[in-house]
């Protein structure tokens, strides 16, 4: 009997040393693991149907596809970089559009204000490359949405501009990823502006951004290539991201704001089509929601209308009328800016349209595993886990990504 529990005792003890030297080891590999985050802005996720795509085929077929990677809304570009960096909703994080008003500040916010984009105030949250760089780990930015802000660097970091090649980006991404590795950054998250701007000019299905997309595909390739010549190529998770999709919109389809709200009326407008932000006092207030209300085509919401699975409307940058277009239908000022026929997103994220890409392969990654749909709140978590450290405390949830990553 006392043999019989010694044995029992001495063989619990051995299992609990296997279980704390099987989690110090996969800690320690992550510790050694390197991380390149990769957003091709506007890539729906349904473009590898509608073109050949056989970079990020490979890549399913190597590593993980998610189905697709639902945006936060509304479904803009600054609002869901930013949301996939810090694991929060835009409600929560502050960038709750591409352009608004901040009543507290007092200030607009926009992408061409330099003095807003610049301006920590507007960013809240911690993002992936500050929780990162504060547990002692480097990391780096090839124009990543936040990552130029004043005071909000990463270790290595670039100030925005469109006009860099791709092939310079790449080609700078592999010389990090050779630097010594005391200077070499662990975390690397990298942008393109494509094939978001061709999506906007032709729209999704035109063989004109078809094009594009092969071209996109084929960087993908390329540096995907070049992480696998690498003598530490099985330390590298390379993941693939975008921020939203894209729906195809007609000049046929388009309401002016102007028809319902006068410019003499004492109303402020922000945002683009087709997510506005309307800031108003007193009896204007009622005076242009009962105007937008009769409008067709458009959702007119007071913050506290909006739906609670947009997770959207708590924050005071949101203004006081939130409207957002029907799916397909564009939203101008005035008649004279009225809405091209093309392509545009910011739409309700059930929208399947907006749905955007999720690839990764690397060490850390299941192969040729199919994740199912999930939202970008979740990339935060992940980020943190294969970089082996502790996250924030974030809307997002890593039991929700789990099953992609090798345990
Ligand atoms: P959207 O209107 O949502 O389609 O915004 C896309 C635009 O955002 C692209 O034209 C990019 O050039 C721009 N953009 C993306 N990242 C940045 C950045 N970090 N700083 C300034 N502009 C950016
Ligand atoms: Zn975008
Ligand atoms: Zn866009």
């Amino acid at each position: 009997m006392i043999r019989n529990n010694y044995r029992l005792l001495s063989l619990t003890l051995l299992c609990f040393i296997a279980f704390i030297h099987a989690t110090n080891s996969s800690a320690q590999d992550k510790k050694n693991h390197t991380t390149v985050i990769l957003s091709l802005d506007g890539f729906r996720w349904d473009y590898p149907t509608k073109t050949a795509t056989p970079a990020l085929n490979r890549i399913a077929h190597d590593g993980v596809k998610a189905v697709s990677l639902i945006p936060s809304f509304p479904s803009k570009t600054f609002p869901n970089h930013y949301t996939i960096a810090t694991g929060l909703v835009p409600d929560h994080h502050g960038l709750v559009n591409n352009s608004f008003y901040d009543p507290k500040l007092n200030k607009p916010y926009s992408l061409s204000n330099k003095d807003a984009r610049f301006n920590p105030v507007f960013y809240g949250g911690e993002p992936i490359w500050i929780t990162a760089q504060k547990q002692g780990v480097k990391t780096a930015s090839f124009f990543w949405v936040g990552t130029d802000v004043d005071n909000l660097h990463p270790d290595i970091w670039k100030k925005y501009n469109q006009q860099t090649p791709f092939p310079e980006r790449i080609d700078t991404i592999v010389k990090w990823l050779k630097l010594p590795l005391a200077e070499r950054p662990r975390l690397i998250m990298a942008y393109y502006h494509e094939p978001d701007e061709s999506g906007h000019n032709y729209g999704p299905d035109d063989k004109r951004t078809l094009k594009t997309v092969r071209e996109m595909d084929q960087m993908v390739g390329k540096l995907y290539q070049q992480i696998k010549e690498l003598p530490n190529a099985d330390s590298i998770n390379f993941i693939i991201v975008a921020d939203h999709g894209m729906g195809a919109i007609s000049s046929k389809r388009n309401i002016v704001l102007r028809d319902y709200i006068p410019k003499s009326w004492p109303v402020m407008i922000q945002g683009g089509t087709p997510n506005f932000n309307i800031y108003a006092s007193g009896v204007w207030k009622d005076s242009a929601y009962t105007a937008l209300k009769k409008a067709p085509h458009i959702q007119v919401w007071k913050p506290a209308e909006v739906p609670a699975y947009l997770n959207y409307g708590k924050n005071q940058r949101v203004g006081d009328i939130i409207v957002v277009a029907d799916s397909a239908w564009s939203i101008s000022l005035s008649k004279a800016e009225k809405e091209g026929t093309g392509g545009t997103h910011g739409y309700d994220p059930r929208n399947t349209d907006m749905h955007a890409i999720f690839y990764a392969v690397g060490p850390d990654f299941k192969k040729n595993y199919v994740q199912p749909s999930f939202q970008n709140i979740h990339i935060y978590p992940l980020l943190a886990y294969l970089l082996g450290i502790q996250p924030a405390k974030t809307d997002g949830d890593l039991q929700q990504v789990i099953e992609m990553v090798k345990r």
